[in-house]
């Protein structure tokens, strides 16, 4: 069976970080060092404005001889971003993050923050999924094994 992004969020929970779009990138960075992540989300209120990730520290204030403690997160963040709703599944997540080739997907449901999922969760949950189905065949073949009668011949 194939897992949803609301399974996910279910074992992973719905916790977000977040930084207000006049947060210095120092403070963001502080925020993923604390918590061990790659990203935060950028918010106004409740609403979700942006996303600024490693990533964009490495190319858009290293690279570009900026300060991280004088450099805004708004000004740096990406905008457009893409979301998933929890009704998406992990092969959406995949496709989307490899299309677009980034690693952090935010969980919107009805206008409201639910969560992230990260490419750490998608192949974290690719192999959960594989190993079940690897489970069910060896089930079903081993099941063969003791009735000797292999499935594709079974005839009544
Ligand atoms: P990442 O691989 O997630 O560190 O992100 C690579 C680039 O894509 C960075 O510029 C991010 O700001 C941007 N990015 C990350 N996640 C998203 C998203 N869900 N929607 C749009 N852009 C994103």
């Amino acid at each position: 069976m194939t897992t949803s992004v609301q399974q996910i969020l279910q074992n992973k929970g719905s916790a977000i970080h977040a930084v207000a779009p006049g947060s210095s990138v120092f403070t963001a960075l502080e925020l993923m060092a604390r918590h061990d992540i790659g990203s935060v989300l950028v918010t106004e209120g409740a609403r979700l404005i942006g996303i600024f990730t490693e990533r964009d520290y490495a190319r858009k204030v290293v690279l570009h001889g900026l300060n991280s403690k004088n450099a805004t997160v708004g000004e740096l963040m990406t905008q457009n971003i893409l979301t998933v709703s929890p009704s998406h599944t992990i092969e959406d997540c995949m496709a989307i993050m490899t299309n677009n080739r980034f690693r952090h997907l935010p969980v919107v449901e009805k206008g409201e923050i639910a969560g992230i999922v990260t490419i750490g969760d998608v192949v974290k949950a690719v192999i959960t999924d594989q190993s079940n189905t690897i489970n069910q065949l060896h089930g079903y073949i081993a099941g063969d094994l003791q009735t000797g009668t292999p499935h594709g011949l079974l005839i009544s």
